[in-house]
């Protein structure tokens, strides 16, 4: 492993202000990074422990939504009353992740900066244009069992790991930044970059900035969600395909439907064509199987992640059943 300098800071302004050097990594749970580090992946020089700044609390919103903290931990959101009431969704994804000892260390703000977990990203001796820009994609003539069928490159096809990211997505979520002498706002869908020529750029965060916060507003009155993943083994493993839906109900029909899916995508990945063919529609299997097949209409499955395409549709499917039961 590298050295590198290590700073603790006191307060966010001075966390900002120190962040601006180069090959400067903010610390807070170091689930990722620390991995990173020592598979010589990741090579800060100096590292900023933002672990003392006060970021760790779950707020109630005068509107009924929630501020949570970047440094709360996934556990402690996880379990939060208000999240179990309002956003169960939010619960069960962030349950599904990881083991409990990693949750109690994972924060908020961390996971929506997790690094995938391409296995040719974290190996110094594979091509990897996300690692290293230009050197070309191991994974795209590779094994790509575990790789994304949506929102791909020529350049990068790695899914993005979280669980916690897919609930965001359905509960439209803004993240709060905050950057030298500024603040703003990122709304959750263009937090996160598609691959495109450039897969080593990941979000939208300038040289810099912070997460503060993550917003959440109100969940509409009477919504149901859900929250199914599909993955190899049952606990501490990552997402082959997992689906998150929020539906309200105007009778036997769908009101509101929001789904985003997790595990095939290289980001957490909203499904306009699947709420599209939701809203309105009778709340049966048959409307289910069809927002699923519009889901994955544009898919593009690689040589070994065709099943991808009939694990997310079913992950879907029951996720939709499931809430409307
Ligand atoms: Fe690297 Fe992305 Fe290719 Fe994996 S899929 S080897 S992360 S460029």
């Amino acid at each position: 492993m590298r050295a590198f300098a290590y700073q603790r800071a006191t307060s966010v302004a001075e966390a900002v202000a120190t962040g601006l050097a180069s090959a400067t990594s903010f610390v807070a749970g170091g689930t990722t990074l620390l991995d990173l580090v020592k598979l010589d992946v990741m090579r800060p020089e100096q590292v900023i422990d933002v672990n003392r700044l006060p970021l760790a609390r779950v707020e109630i919103l005068p509107d009924g939504g929630l501020r949570v903290g970047a440094l709360v931990r996934n556990s402690d959101l996880a379990w939060h009353s208000a999240v179990q009431e309002r956003y169960p969704v939010l619960s069960a994804a962030l349950l599904s992740g990881a083991s409990p000892q990693l949750r109690n260390m994972a924060t908020t703000g961390g996971n929506l900066m997790q690094r995938t977990r391409c296995p040719y990203f974290r190996d110094n001796h594979s091509a990897c244009n996300k690692r290293e820009p230009g050197s070309g994609c191991a994974a795209l003539e590779g094994c790509n069992r575990s790789h994304a069928i949506l929102g791909g490159s020529d350049a990068c096809i790695a899914t993005h790991p979280s669980d916690m990211c897919v609930a965001l997505a359905v509960l439209d979520a803004t993240v709060e930044l905050e950057g030298p002498g500024s603040r703003r706002s990122v709304p959750f869908a263009a937090f996160h970059l598609l691959p495109g020529r450039t897969p080593e750029r990941e979000h939208a965060l300038e040289p810099g900035e912070l997460i503060t916060a993550v917003t959440l507003p109100p969940a509409p009155s009477g919504a149901r969600q859900q929250y199914v993943k599909l993955r190899d083994r049952e606990s501490f493993e990552f997402a082959l395909a997992s689906a998150a839906v929020l539906l309200t109900r105007e009778g036997d029909r769908i009101g509101e439907a929001r789904v985003a899916f997790g595990g095939v995508a290289t980001k957490p990945w909203r499904s306009a064509a699947a709420e599209q063919v939701l809203r309105g529609a009778p709340a049966t299997l048959e409307t289910f199987r069809a927002a699923s097949a519009a889901a994955l209409r544009e898919a593009q499955p690689r040589r070994h992640n065709a099943f991808k395409l009939s694990l997310a549709r079913q992950a879907l499917e029951r996720a939709l059943s499931d809430a409307v039961s």
